[in-house]
């Protein structure tokens, strides 16, 4: 659309403590790192900010007015247009994309959009594709490495023709990677709150770490789907479709902000389909993500699936975490040969 656009540094420890310096305390995790992160984009020079909104219970929705204050008080002065989930369908959504995009035609504007959009379909096809190699390879880290290297390529690709060949050519080499495929493997449903679902460093990475201990992990929530539902409505194809939240109930039969009814639906959904287990991961205070934690003992009673809650904030250790994923996946190793030596007794 013509925007010079500036990706601030991948997150890191710098990034967090830039956060957690500005940030109230009690906010939660990703409010912090997106303070950092925009600070340092301004470092960059960035003067412009793009962020999705919320409505609902949780917090997210007052994050753009509260980073933008925090923001001011430093000095970094910013313009922030928040997409908020649309209330009147995807016109609602142009018509605040064309506020910043004014000498641009109406076609650029739907190229581009379609372009960041299609990306965000293909990177979760891979991804899905990485979550299934992760504990069948051979060495360990190939299918990361590949997948690193494809976001560079899809992130360079301007058209939709580029992005096809990206997309191809990273999906060939994952599927080339040399793999045990009669490994045994467990199948782990990893859930939770969305920001820490979806940035490796916001959770150490629970995700890799799962499959390098031997566990195909499908996620609650992926990126594609996220954007079609809050911000074009659920009309766009291409995108991952799960529906999880429309199997919280009995459970879980409101709406509590966040991705609560999303974890919910997918331990259940999951449970009934022989998962070995859920992994739930939140934020530390995630006030959704609490809600669920509180509700799926019932959900491992009722349908006999071991359920593991893992919340993070800025002093979580990876060791710590590392230590209780393999205790976990230990214990589910052992139910699993325990219901295979019944079975074999019967
Ligand atoms: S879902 Fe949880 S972590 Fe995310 S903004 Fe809401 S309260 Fe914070």
């Amino acid at each position: 659309m013509g925007f010079t656009v500036i990706v601030p540094p991948p997150t890191s420890k710098r990034t967090l403590s830039l956060g957690v310096q500005n940030a109230p305390e009690f906010a939660c995790l990703p409010l912090k790192i997106n303070l950092g992160n925009f600070m340092e984009a301004r470092e960059l020079g960035a003067d412009t900010i793009i962020m999705a909104g919320g409505v609902g219970p949780c917090r997210f929705g007052l994050y753009a007015q509260l980073e933008k204050e925090i923001l001011e008080d430093l000095g970094c002065h910013y313009e922030i247009l928040v997409l908020e989930p649309p209330e009147r369908g995807i016109i609602d959504f142009f018509k605040k994309i064309r506020k910043l995009t004014e000498k641009v035609s109406w076609w650029r504007i739907i190229q581009g959009v379609r372009l960041g959009y299609k990306k965000a379909c293909f990177v979760d096809k891979l991804e899905i594709l990485v979550q299934e190699i992760r504990p069948r390879e051979n060495e360990l880290g190939t299918a990361d490495k590949i997948f690193a290297h494809s976001l560079k390529t899809i992130d360079k690709a301007n058209n939709l023709d580029e992005l096809a060949e990206a997309y191809g050519l990273a999906k060939e080499k994952l599927l080339h990677i040399p793999r045990n495929e009669e490994k045994e493997v467990l199948k782990i449903g990893l859930v939770g709150e969305i920001y820490t679902l979806l940035e490796p460093f916001a959770s150490q990475d629970i995700e890799k770490r799962l499959g390098y201990l031997g566990a195909q992990v499908t996620r609650s929530l992926y990126l594609s789907e996220w954007i079609n539902e809050h911000l074009f409505g659920g009309l766009l194809s291409g995108a991952v479709r799960q529906g999880f939240s429309k199997h919280a109930g009995p459970f879980l039969n409101h709406f509590v902000g966040g991705h609560a009814r999303e974890s919910i639906g997918a331990g259940v959904l999951l449970a009934g389909e022989g998962f070995d287990g859920i992994v739930q991961v939140a934020p530390l205070t995630c006030m959704p993500e609490i809600v669920a934690h509180s509700i799926f003992p019932s959900v491992s009673d009722t349908l006999d699936i071991p359920v593991l809650t893992i919340y993070v904030d800025e002093l979580s250790g990876q060791e710590g975490i590392h230590t209780r994923l393999e205790a976990f996946i230990d214990l589910l190793w052992g139910k699993r040969f325990s219901l295979d030596h019944e079975k074999t007794i019967c």
